[in-house]
């Protein structure tokens, strides 16, 4: 239409977009999904690459290991436990950092800016914006939060999922005679998901507390 004002062209990367459209197929956070995929990925490699080098391992001793999410998907490692029991005896004979700083969170920092851009763009990329609209996945609080994302970005979605809450209470009622549908059946385990992101994660206050870190959420 002559005249009428253009979207701006999208500046996030593409790709990343991409990702989140087809995390959204999956219930579940999109961009927890796409950041763990990330994660289990990137330390499959560092266990395959630089376990066996001296210097990959003592550059981890230096950084303090890794943080609490990479070090609990390294019991998930599917490569093998002898990369994983050198990585341990190679910290546990190390210092204690006074403020350790996870490699493997610090490789993932650029992705993480690209999934969390991407998302206030949804208004120039139609596919995502639907993706968004339809589910079955749903942003969670904390990274939406991180995003700076409208609001109304994500209300529908969210209706959607309280209506399945009430959805699944009703049916509790014997005079119901229903069972819950599947959306409703799966319904809290997302509602959890969308309200703090998925387990392990973000962490826990007190964690946040004793290392005195800034939350967040
Ligand atoms: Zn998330
Ligand atoms: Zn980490």
């Amino acid at each position: 239409m002559a005249g009428a004002p253009r979207p701006p062209a999208p500046a996030a990367d593409g790709r990343a977009a991409a990702r989140l459209v087809a995390a959204l197929a999956e219930s579940g956070c999109p961009v927890c999904a796409c950041l763990e995929a990330d994660a289990r990925r990137d330390l499959a490699a560092f266990l395959r690459e630089q376990t066996m080098d001296p210097v990959g391992r003592a550059a981890l001793r230096q950084a303090g290991g890794f943080c609490a999410w990479h070090t609990g998907l390294l019991r998930e490692a599917a490569d093998g436990i002898l990369s994983v029991v050198l990585v341990a005896e190679e910290l546990v004979r190390s210092a204690w950092p006074a403020r350790p700083a996870c490699p493997a969170c610090a490789g993932l920092a650029d992705r993480q800016a690209a999934y969390l851009a991407a998302p206030r763009e949804a208004a120039v990329r139609p596919a995502l914006r639907e993706a968004l609209e339809r589910g079955p996945g749903l942003p969670c609080r904390p990274h939406l939060r991180a995003a700076a994302a409208p609001e109304p970005l994500v209300s529908g979605r969210v209706e959607r999922l309280a209506a399945a809450l009430g959805g699944f209470i009703a049916k509790q009622d014997y005079r119901s005679g229903m069972p819950p549908s599947p959306e409703e059946a799966r319904a809290w385990s997302e509602a959890l998901e969308h309200l703090a992101g998925r387990p392990r994660l973000f962490g826990s206050d007190l964690a946040r507390a004793v290392d005195g870190s800034a939350a967040p959420r």
